[in-house]
């Protein structure tokens, strides 16, 4: 027997290239021959918007942020929704969804563990790891014990082809039955609504590990971008994502566009959600800040031309900034240790609490003076 030189590709996995190639195809054919034809109808395109945000958002609140992070909890009725409409997206059962993206997260960009690592180019990331049986996409459940407890994910998970087709030709024949257009529902609020939710939300795995900044870490290949979040949902500020991934938000800033987080906190005032998980202000200004140092160190390596005064002057301030940072690290860590500890000893009082907090805030506030100095530092070193 002799060796083959190159190794041959995984099997294909014929129920997903078809699934796809035929959605892609239908979508790319009905919907305008169907449009100019006919036309469509004004409820045609309000019930495709209501799924196509339903089954986004019921992937990135639910399978994502939800059951794949644990980032808050939610009421009953808000995670039978999730799973209704997160099994009408097509994209798996929440147990082989969540275990593939945990793994993800673990082992981002290994070529051989991460499941739709970005490092294998576009095309795998987006669509092609779903393709054939590559072993680094094999589902291992041993990262899901959590998940395996909910009854409610394993039901779906052993009924999940029958759920999913009944779902997305079920629900867009209801709607055609009530609006009275059944073809133009199946074809916008069936083909295109589905076609449109996979690959916006592939986009995730694929161009969000390629295209944007890294203003939190470039210790992976997540991205933060600004314009992917807008199609996404909130899930474009990725970069954040893979080093807060326990915080419920993606855009951790109050403006930075994530529909998905004003979801989550705009449904814990009636009680939908609780125990949401926030970063403290205090790591995410830290993160910021040592990006920020370490592309100054870069830039001032660059910079040759010894013994030239501006540099030295520069490289002078970027030092005692750094000096200033390290120094309240250590500030923010001993405050932190002490509150901790009375907290244990409970023999705090009301006011000692807010005076260690209020001192904690007043150290956050400096890394965020501290982390606008560093900007015009960068730009003077541009
Ligand atoms: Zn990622
Ligand atoms: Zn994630």
């Amino acid at each position: 027997m002799s060796a083959n030189p190159i190794p041959a590709k995984p099997p294909l996995i014929w129920a997903n290239a078809l699934m796809f190639a035929v959605t892609f195809a239908a979508a790319a054919v009905l919907v305008p021959w169907y449009g100019l034809k006919y036309g469509f109808t004004g409820a045609d395109w309000a019930v495709f918007a209501f799924f196509l945000i339903a089954n986004g958002m019921a992937i990135t609140a639910g399978y994502h942020r939800l059951w794949a992070h644990r980032t808050y909890d939610a009421h009953l009725v808000l995670r039978i929704f999730y799973l209704i409409f997160g099994t009408m997206a097509l994209q798996n059962s929440a147990f082989i969804w969540c275990s593939g993206h945990r793994s993800h997260h673990l082992y981002v960009d290994d070529v051989d563990r991460d499941p739709y690592s970005a490092r294998r180019g576009f095309w795998f990331s987006h669509i092609g790891w779903m393709l054939r049986e590559y072993p680094s996409g094999k589902p291992d459940f041993t990262n899901i014990p959590d998940l395996k407890k909910d009854r409610l994910l394993d039901f779906q998970h052993r009924h999940y082809v029958a759920l999913a087709v009944g779902l997305n030709f079920g629900l867009p024949i209801l709607a055609g039955v009530i609006f009275h257009d059944l073809w133009g529902m199946l074809i916008l609020a069936g083909v295109l609504r589905l076609v449109w939710s996979h690959h916006v939300t592939f986009f995730i795995n694929s161009l969000a590990h390629m295209w944007g900044t890294r203003p939190y870490t470039e210790d992976n290949t997540a991205r933060d971008n600004p314009a992917l979040a807008v199609v996404t949902y909130g899930e474009g500020y990725h970069n954040f994502h893979h080093i807060f991934a326990h915080d419920y938000r993606n855009g951790v800033r109050w403006w930075q566009w994530d529909p998905t987080k004003w979801l989550i906190a705009g449904l814990e005032p009636v009680g939908l959600t609780r125990r949401l998980k926030r970063t403290p202000w205090f790591q995410v200004e830290r993160a910021l800040l040592a990006m920020q140092f370490k592309r100054a160190e870069r830039r001032l390596a660059d910079l040759t031309s010894p013994g030239h005064s501006h540099i030295e002057q520069l490289r002078a301030r970027v030092a005692h900034e750094y000096e200033a940072f390290l120094a309240a690290i250590a500030d923010w860590a001993r405050v932190k240790e002490q509150w901790l500890e009375e907290k244990r000893r409970a023999v705090i009082e009301h006011w000692q609490q807010s005076e260690l907090q209020g001192k904690l805030r007043e150290i956050e506030r400096a890394l965020s003076r501290q982390r606008r100095r560093m900007r015009v530092l960068h730009a003077q070193l541009a």
